[in-house]
């Protein structure tokens, strides 16, 4: 039996309804936790966000939301429960890393690949610990994520093994996937796009999952878009992992946002001619909750929240429609490819 692995439990996969396969619910960048200026008033966070996954439910039809938000990165498997009890929205929750540079704290960069394999399986079959409690609430995928981005963004330098991904992120890569072998569960995956500069980052990673045994096709390498350089998604496609097509509408490493959908969209028409339908999905990667959005205004991702979820119908669909794409393209993209790369067939033995 395949199933989603939502944070209220398994589902099966054919109730996925439309999928967003990397959004926010609540974010904020490591240590914005101990913040004064970023206190929550938990109830009305919740209502906040519950408010905007409701009209997304009722109006446009999506049944569920990756949340991708990694553990040091404000994960919070309480208020995803609670915005998921409040909507009916089926929330899958991750366990991984952010970045080396931005995330996976001390305390973990210590850890071998056996004890972080150890982690992601627990998180994934056991349930996630928060604020030193263990939680009955599962996580259904894993993130792994490189990129030198940083105070000062710049592309990566070389590491190990001639790839230009850090040691610590090296070793969280190969736990993910043999995590994710024993579960059966999908990757999604964090590139930073100004390392397309120095290598194609996207194959960086899969070389190091592929060394681990891990299926491509339960691979998904996000950011592949941002922006869009077909010959490194190609590479990536012909290895057998998906793309994902994601900050639609918001501008991140781009001075526009119409300029970033319009290559987007060019580019996945392309790839959509050559036979790659079947191995794109789409999100908007949103921040439905920054504490600190609006406040630090001086960055544009804070300002993430105003695209709203009606913009995938409003904008981008009609944009994809006007180059030719169809009806069932779209709803392979946005249904039946995430629900097929994030289902977990609970049958052969998974954990
Ligand atoms: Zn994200």
């Amino acid at each position: 039996m395949k199933v989603l692995r939502t944070v209220l439990g398994d589902v099966p996969a054919e109730n996925s309804g439309l999928m967003l396969s990397h959004e926010h619910l609540l974010y904020g960048y490591p240590g914005a936790e101990l913040d004064h200026r970023a206190v929550l008033d938990y109830d009305a966070a919740v209502d906040f966000v519950a408010g905007q996954v409701r009209r997304g439910k009722d109006d446009f039809g999506y049944g569920t939301i990756v949340d991708m938000t990694p553990p040091e990165v404000g994960r919070h498997p309480q208020f995803m429960v609670d915005v998921a009890t409040k909507t009916g929205m089926n929330v899958i929750a991750i366990t991984g890393f952010f970045p080396e540079r931005m995330g996976v704290p001390y305390y973990w960069r210590r850890q071998t690949i056996e004890e972080l394999t150890d982690f992601f399986v627990k998180d994934l079959t056991e349930g996630m610990v928060f604020a030193w409690a263990q939680t009955p609430y599962r996580a259904g995928a894993i993130k792994i994520a490189t990129g030198q981005e940083s105070v000062t963004p710049m592309p990566s330098p070389l590491g190990p093994n001639g790839r230009h991904i850090h040691e610590v992120e090296d070793r969280v890569i190969r736990a993910a996937g043999r995590a994710a072998t024993r579960v059966g569960c999908a990757i999604n995956t964090h590139i930073d796009p100004m390392d397309f500069e120095v290598t194609n980052p996207g194959r960086e990673q899969l070389e190091i999952l592929l060394e681990e045994g891990m299926d491509p096709a339960k691979v998904i390498i996000g950011h592949a878009f941002v922006p869009p350089q077909l010959e490194s998604m190609r590479e990536i496609l012909k290895l057998g992992a998906n793309v994902q097509l994601d900050h639609i509408g918001i501008p991140w490493r781009v001075d526009s946002a119409e300029e970033l959908d319009e290559a987007m969209a060019e580019a996945l028409v392309t790839l959509l001619d050559e036979g790659y339908g079947e191995r794109v999905v789409m999100s908007f990667d949103r921040w439905f909750m920054n504490p600190r959005a609006g406040v630090t205004e001086q960055d544009p991702q804070l300002l993430n929240e105003k695209v709203d979820l009606s913009y995938m119908f409003t904008s981008w669909v009609p944009r994809l429609k006007s180059k030719g794409v169809t009806d069932e393209q779209l709803d392979q993209m946005m249904i039946y490819n995430p629900r097929r790369i994030f289902a977990i067939d609970v049958a052969e033995g998974n954990q």
